[in-house]
């Protein structure tokens, strides 16, 4: 038996069973179990956990309630502006991009940008010009759209308040963050993270979160852990969460969750950081903290059965 650590998020936020109807959370977790079905499948057969958590995060963006890819939240403009990125816990390269309109898999595009264009981070237009090259799939604005995400955008519009990835009006002060990510270690003991995110409804002016900055949003180590984020960006981009679990681990002698602990229920609560993350170390330890109410999450370990959760 391949032995392998596997685990994936949909994003944190304000989510309560009381603000959930059965059949929303049935496909939640229909959501959640294809992509890590998909990604075990690479694992178990021997696959890289770079090719298992680019294979669960491109899933989860083709699902239309997450915020990412299909299903991205509305910009300022009524345009789609996603970001992404992607790294190798075994040779630290990295490949990130943001504020694509166009790509229907910007995992893919990330993961590309890593491995052919001789750099780390693509943004825009230009990035698009560089996927042209690389025969990525783009797809038509239509493409992206989703009636509800719609409708969050229409709340906030006319103010100049972005928001997180509202699922109802702005007065339950319910709110979520529907970033996807996956963080995995394969058989051959290496470690990888994904993170992908249509970022905040109504942001404006080019705004990038967390998600494809490494360190903050993304991180992968063979000495130390994998890291994929979800929150609300701005706090995880200042605390460089990612990295910073990292560090804990590598100069301080941390455990996995000693550091998890310490960096999302003590610093990022002090800091006013709302969110979670997803974390694996060197010996498939999986952590899973949060410190809003609920965080779409799954995982599973060698041949142990599959886990879902939504809430605390
Ligand atoms: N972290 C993402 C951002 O700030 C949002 C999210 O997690 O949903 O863009």
């Amino acid at each position: 038996m391949k032995k392998f650590s596997f685990a994936i998020h949909g994003g944190a936020g304000t989510i309560l069973p009381s603000l959930m109807t059965a059949e929303k959370e049935a496909t939640y977790k229909l959501g959640l179990s294809t992509a890590l079905s998909i990604g075990t499948a690479i694992l178990q057969n021997g696959g890289s956990s770079l090719d298992a958590v680019e294979a669960a995060v491109a899933s989860l963006e083709d699902f239309p309630l997450f915020n990412a890819g299909k299903g991205a939240v509305f910009t300022n403009k009524g345009t789609h502006e996603m970001d992404a990125s992607i790294m190798d816990g075994k040779t630290l390269e990295a490949g990130a991009v943001s504020g694509v309109s166009k790509i229907r898999n910007p995992i893919k595009l990330a993961r590309i940008i890593k491995e052919k264009s001789g750099h780390v981070f693509l943004c825009g237009s230009e990035a698009e010009v560089f996927a042209k090259t690389q025969g990525v799939l783009f797809e038509t604005d239509d493409y992206f759209y989703t009636e509800e995400r719609y409708q969050q955008w229409q709340d906030v519009k006319h103010t100049d308040t972005y928001q997180m990835d509202h699922s109802d009006k702005l007065e339950t002060g319910e709110k979520k963050f529907g970033t996807v990510g996956a963080v995995a270690l394969d058989s051959y003991g290496n470690l990888a993270a994904a993170t992908s995110t249509g970022g905040m409804t109504n942001k404006r002016f080019g705004r990038v979160g967390d998600s494809p900055m490494i360190g903050a949003g993304t991180y992968a180590n063979n000495n130390t852990c994998a890291i994929s984020c979800t929150g609300h960006g701005e706090y995880f981009i200042r605390a460089v969460v990612a990295y910073d679990i990292s560090c804990l681990m590598e100069y301080k002698g941390l455990s996995l969750k000693e550091a998890c602990e310490y960096v999302v229920k003590d610093k990022l609560v002090k800091f006013g950081g709302e969110g979670g993350l997803i974390a694996i170390d060197t010996v498939g330890n999986i952590e899973l903290p949060f410190n809003s109410e609920g965080m779409y999450r799954a995982w599973v370990k060698n041949n142990e059965p599959m886990q879902i959760a939504i809430y605390k």
